[in-house]
């Protein structure tokens, strides 16, 4: 089974949900993976201790100008979507961080003028982690916008996603690389907290699962600040609340000690195995209806 752990935005606690699952699951005989797919950001090997085995770098094909064979026609430029390759006063430039790597240009190209050249985006990193754990992560190059195809080739990488549950880490938000992370999951489990702001990025998360069709439930962290819209809105919009985590200080300071929930509090290890529970109940539900 593939759980994505998601949420609107950043700081909800999505890697201390992620890493706590993936953790509950390993203690109890479980094999489990997890995929911090947030490469922008990647922080979930804070909690899980991965020792990294496996290294590889991450290539998009861009296109590279003969200039003595191009000829300044412009069917390059015409045929990009994304104004990538542009042709003026008969020299033809390519803008690197703009192209997505698709290979139009190279096909359209009459005189043959353009080759492929690999432009590394990032890494991946991989190896055994806390509780033999299989863990990756992507770690995207500085500056690098082009997030998609790193999390694409980390969801691929060295068999990870053939473990009985795959967890991942999904970046914030809802735009490419969200749905990059969620592509394929089983499950999305989308972490709030209950106040106006994470209301309102819930609202937009449990919009792009159902346009991309996938069961979903969530989990309130910081529950007891804040009020009582996430609870309304998940109500009216029969979205399951899988379970609280309540605001306490004692977390709070664990987390930025670098301890996962679970270290810290073992009492959340049955709670985090009743989640998985409710998750297969609330995915095998769906699947029925
Ligand atoms: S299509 Fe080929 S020949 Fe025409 S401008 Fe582009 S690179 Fe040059
Ligand atoms: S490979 Fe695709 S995105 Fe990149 S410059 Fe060519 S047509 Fe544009």
């Amino acid at each position: 089974m593939i759980i994505a752990v998601a949420s609107g935005k950043g700081g909800t606690g999505k890697t201390t949900v992620a890493a706590s699952l993936a953790l509950s699951l390993a203690e109890s005989g479980q094999a489990v993976a997890c995929l911090d797919c947030d490469v922008e950001a990647p922080n979930a090997h804070i909690f899980l201790d991965p020792t990294f085995e496996h290294r590889e770098t991450v290539n998009q094909l861009i296109p590279e100008v003969d200039p003595d064979l191009c000829d300044g026609c412009g069917e390059c430029a015409d045929v990009c979507q994304f104004h990538a390759i542009v042709a003026l006063g008969g020299k033809t430039l390519v803008f690197p961080e703009l192209c997505h790597g698709c290979g139009s240009c190279t096909l359209v190209c009459p005189q043959k003028a353009i080759s492929e050249v690999p432009r590394p985006l990032g890494v991946l990193e991989g190896g055994p982690a806390a509780g033999g754990i299989g863990f990756a992560r992507g770690v995207l190059n500085v500056g690098e916008p082009m997030a998609v195809p790193v999390i694409a080739r980390l969801k691929k990488w060295h068999g990870l996603i053939d473990a009985g549950v795959v967890i991942l880490d999904s970046p914030p938000g809802t735009s490419c690389p969200v749905v990059e992370s969620l592509r394929g999951a089983d499950f999305a489990l989308l972490v709030t907290e209950p106040t106006p702001f994470g209301l309102h990025d819930l609202r937009l998360a449990v919009e792009l699962v159902r346009i991309l069709g996938i069961p979903a439930g969530v989990i309130i962290n910081r529950d007891g600040i804040g009020d009582a819209g996430v609870d309304d809105f998940c109500r009216d919009a029969g979205v399951p609340i899988l379970m609280r985590i309540p605001m306490d200080r004692r977390i709070a300071e664990a987390l930025a000690r670098g301890e996962s929930l679970v270290a810290a509090f073992p009492e959340y290890l049955d709670r985090f195995r009743d989640l998985y529970d409710r998750i297969v109940k609330t995915y095998r539900q769906d699947a029925a209806s």
